[in-house]
């Protein structure tokens, strides 16, 4: 067998000397007006893109560092190569400069943010597409796809991926393409329907109710994927009636690798109601006002969050009429009635995220937090 030839690694090209002099500018930039405090900075490149974005809790330190990287191995100091401006924003916490870091990765989607996010994926959702059959597909990051409704985050990808299909086989959910036109008889708007399936036997082997062929009109559908999140929502146990029976039988029949097949299913849908029942759980314990000491300047901040996500920030009331005035915040904050779900929109995954972790680091700052109560 031919030896395989190692991909041929590209030599690093030393530093032009106009990059040299943008690399020094910003240098004498920082050592000159970099204060050691909390915020956000951002690098842009020659022509004006954002290509990064970072925070710090001592900015003057951290954005020292990318100077001392070495060129090509750190990171930092390719990004920094490519970048012509270097800009930070004081702001008053770690925290404030977290929620500032994420917003604006959103809103500016820098490119070595986007490739850092893309190879840090740990964490599975499951997602609920839109549309005439909506399809429930476990993804490694949310919130790209701002019509859906994510459930999660969750660890253990593979086993989330196995559970996701149990469920789906086991209500004739369909698991194709988005692209994948669907057909509903009672839905002539969608167009005629197509005669077979598009080269996937799960509708011929009973694992779907068919929406590609019009097998199945689309209430009947519908209704299947209302029981798959009753069942994630701990509200039925529909879909684990028929993996039992067949477990059962099985065993009665002394066929018991067959039964260990079934056995499985059934664990993995377990365990994947129980990890719902645990995010639901978070979210809930996620409510609460959280004052947070400034370090820039005389005022603390207080952030009003409900389930996992910050509905709003101002400073510290002092007197009553601020007091008053935030109690009324609250009052709105609190009005609409949210579910105990596991639902997290897609374009706050991020934020859930976030805040889970901040206080999963920095338990003792629950300290600083209140019950919601206006
Ligand atoms: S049978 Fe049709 S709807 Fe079901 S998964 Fe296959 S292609 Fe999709």
């Amino acid at each position: 067998m031919p030896a395989r030839r190692r991909p041929r690694r590209r030599r690093a090209v030393a530093p032009t000397p106009a990059e040299l002099a943008r690399i020094e500018a910003m240098r004498a930039l920082v050592k000159a007006e970099a204060r050691d405090e909390p915020g956000v900075y951002r690098m842009s490149s020659p022509e004006g893109e954002v290509i990064y974005v970072g925070k710090s809790k001592a900015l003057r330190t951290r954005l020292l560092s990318y100077f001392r990287a070495e060129y090509p191995k750190d990171k930092g100091a390719r990004i920094l190569r490519q970048a012509a401006t270097l800009v930070w924003d004081p702001l008053p916490s770690e925290f404030a400069a977290l929620l500032r870091e994420m917003q604006l990765i959103k809103q500016l989607r820098p490119r070595y943010n986007v490739a850092m996010k893309r190879e840090a994926r740990a964490y599975g959702f499951v997602r609920l597409s839109q549309g005439p059959a909506p399809r429930l597909q476990v993804v490694r990051s949310a919130g790209m796809d701002e019509t859906a409704t994510y459930y999660g985050p969750f660890r253990g990808a593979h086993q989330l991926d196995e559970a996701v299909r149990a469920l789906n086989d086991v209500l004739g959910l369909r698991d194709c393409a988005l692209s994948t036109p669907m057909h509903f008889p009672d839905r002539p708007d969608l167009g005629p329907a197509r005669t077979r399936t598009p080269g996937c036997i799960r509708h011929e082997i009973g694992k779907c109710l068919g929406p590609c062929i019009g097998a199945v009109v689309e209430p009947g559908y519908l209704e299947q994927v209302r029981t798959a999140l009753a069942f994630l929502e701990g509200e039925t146990e529909t879909p684990l009636d028929p993996l039992r029976h067949e477990m059962t039988r099985a065993s009665e029949a002394l066929d018991y690798e067959r039964a260990g097949v079934w056995r499985d299913k059934v664990r993995s849908l377990e365990a994947l109601r129980e990890q719902f029942a645990r995010i639901r759980f978070a979210l809930e314990s996620l409510s609460f006002t959280y004052r947070i000491p400034s370090e820039t300047s005389e005022t603390d901040r207080t952030y009003v969050i409900r389930r996992g996500r910050v509905r709003h920030e101002c400073p510290t009331p002092r007197t009553a009429k601020e007091r008053a005035a935030l109690a009324e915040r609250i009052t709105e904050i609190m009005a609409p009635i949210e579910r105990e779900t596991t639902t997290v929109p897609g374009r706050e995954v991020d934020e859930v995220l976030l805040v889970a972790a901040w206080f999963r680091k920095f338990p003792k700052e629950l300290k600083r937090t209140k019950p919601l109560t206006p």
